[in-house]
């Protein structure tokens, strides 16, 4: 008792030490950057620029068909980032990334092609990746026909990406004009919210848990890989972060970029100048749980897409900090549109974007188009890993649907219902593996 009544009366001492003398800020003055590598050299040049994004207008949602009206409001702006990077030969490369639902493949086509004739990108030294969050705007690139030209709705959807469109070109230019000399280092973490959402096909159809998800034995990908940039006298300046899983938290009617805004949002708090950029991996099969405020009584949808974007920007902090490996370069970079046939025959063949990055023998992205099941993800990763870090996303140059590994497809359900032909993984991983080699010689 007696120790009780002396803490207690401790406890207005305490207080009154925390609050600041009049006319003081209440922040303790900002600390001289500090590096985590400073053994690394400032070799690389590197920029960023973002743009804000979010529609003016209450615009029809991308993401669930079940929708019956247009957008009601907005918690949380949507942003488009360009990260620029140069390496010590003068070689070139820009990440791009979306707080939208996809990247349509005319979109692609069109900035790949302006920025190589304006700026002398190469277009295989352009990456551009989407967060696919539901909460976003549906985008449209197919020119309006006759009989549309009184239609509001693809209108106004049309009118959004042509506006898009001409932010990102301006993004990309601003990163490129603006690099400084710069730190590279990479290093990852792990985050565990995202869970596989399809059911579990190992158990007989009759089984009392048959039909239900997620599936807690399923494949996950809990790495969160995290490139660091810091500028010369040791200032964080961006980072690039990755998630393999879907941005479906929300299921409301307000544009927000779900847990993936919120972990760049707070990523960026409390520091100025700082640009963070989420690159969507393998998520095709993996959702975020919980995700239903019935699971959590008194959770709201919108509390739960915080604490996933909290759960997720914490591992990145970690990412950034934890042993950082440098990144000396070179940039080496293919991009190549391959065929992906259907299993009816009918369809024309689509033209499916493969992208394979490799920062000297230190990491390599792969990148890929569309909705990626994880499948693809783990196998790179089994396949193609060794001292250095292999990095896939999904959700990049292209937004077609699902893409199925021959598992998922020959298990059937939703990710696989694109319709397919059974060489759908072989054709992308081979061609993987082909870049890969060509640019480890
Ligand atoms: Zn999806």
């Amino acid at each position: 008792m007696a120790l009780r009544t002396a803490f207690l009366a401790l406890v207005p001492a305490l207080s009154l030490l925390s609050v600041p003398p009049p006319g003081a800020t209440p922040e303790s003055p900002p600390k001289p950057p500090v590096s985590v590598a400073p053994h690394v050299p400032a070799n690389w040049k590197a920029g960023a620029a973002s743009v804000k994004v979010t529609p003016q207008k209450l615009l029809w949602m991308a993401g669930y068909a079940a929708r019956k009206k247009p957008a009601e409001g907005h918690v949380q702006d949507l942003y488009a980032k360009a990260l620029a990077l140069e390496d010590e030969a003068g070689s070139r490369l820009v990440f791009v990334t979306l707080d939208l639902i996809g990247v349509p493949q005319a979109m692609r086509h069109a900035l790949s092609e302006r920025a190589e004739r304006m700026l002398g990108l190469l277009p295989e030294c352009l990456v551009m990746n989407a967060s696919h969050t539901h909460s976003g705007p549906q985008l449209r690139t197919a020119p309006l026909t006759e009989a549309e030209r009184d239609n509001v709705r693809a209108r106004d959807s049309w009118d959004y990406t042509q506006k898009l469109q001409e932010d990102i070109f301006s993004i990309i230019s601003r990163a490129l004009a603006e690099m400084q000399p710069a730190r590279l280092t990479w290093n990852k973490a792990r985050c565990g919210f995202a869970m596989n959402r399809r059911r579990d096909y190992s158990l007989p159809a009759d089984h009392p848990n048959a039909n239900r998800v997620p599936n807690p034995e399923g494949p996950v990908d809990h790495e969160v890989p995290a490139l660091r940039v810091e500028a010369a006298d040791g200032s964080l300046k961006a980072a690039l972060f990755g998630y393999a899983c879907h941005n479906t938290s929300l299921g409301f009617y307000n544009w927000c970029g779900d847990y993936a805004g919120f972990a760049q949002e707070y990523l960026q708090q409390h520091r100025p100048g700082f640009t963070a950029l989420f690159l969507m991996g393998c998520g095709g099969d993996q959702n975020p749980y919980p995700r239903r405020t019935d699971v959590v009584p008194g959770v709201t949808d919108l509390e739960l897409a915080m604490q996933h974007g909290r759960s997720l920007s914490n591992a990145v902090e970690m990412a950034l900090t934890v042993n950082p490996r440098p990144l000396t370069g070179p940039i080496r970079a293919a991009y190549e549109e391959i065929n992906l046939s259907y299993a009816d025959g009918k369809r024309p063949d689509h033209h499916y974007p493969v992208q394979v990055i490799k920062i000297g023998n230190e990491l390599t992205f792969i990148t890929l188009g569309s909705e990626v099941v994880v499948d693809y993800s783990l196998r790179f990763k089994r396949e193609l890993g060794g001292k250095g870090g292999i990095w896939v996303a999904g959700y990049s140059n292209d937004y077609t649907g699902y893409i199925p590994s021959l598992r998922v497809l020959k298990e059937g359900g939703y990710e696989a219902a694109a319709g397919w032909a059974e060489d759908v993984e072989d054709r992308i991983v081979k061609k993987v593996h082909e870049l890969h080699e060509r640019l480890s010689k």
